[in-house]
């Protein structure tokens, strides 16, 4: 039995998952039982960061649009690292498509206007 917080509101409920069957308890609603499994058989996150903004220092905050395995987030962080953009760009710009080569792609969370 592994136990888990689950991470999907604020309540935080304490979650017992059974290894074989994926079987949820300790869950306060059925988003949990999915949490919980999920978890077990393939934990994902959505990863949040930053890009560099060429000219003045500036740094542009960005996102997966989606969440991504979790194995995958270095690999993720690594692609985010190299990349350098151009103002401007709108909230939800694709900067990265296909990250890592997960379904998700790194959008801007923020607008940016051109200098
Ligand atoms: S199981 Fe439901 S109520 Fe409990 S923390 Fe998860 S989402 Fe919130």
């Amino acid at each position: 039995m592994k136990e888990l917080i689950c991470i999907t509101c604020p309540k935080g409920c304490h979650l017992k998952v059974d290894e074989e069957t994926f079987a949820v308890t300790g869950n306060g609603c059925p988003r949990g039982a999915v949490y919980g499994a999920n978890e077990l058989r393939n934990p994902v996150r959505v990863v949040t960061s930053t890009v560099i903004v060429e000219g003045p220092a500036r740094r542009l905050p960005v996102k997966t649009d989606r969440a991504i395995p979790k194995g995958k987030m270095f690999e993720v962080m690594e692609e985010i690292a190299k990349i350098r953009v151009q103002a401007p760009v709108a909230v939800g710009q694709i900067l990265i498509p296909h990250v890592a080569g997960t379904e998700g792609n790194v959008v801007a969370t923020k607008a940016l206007a051109a200098q």
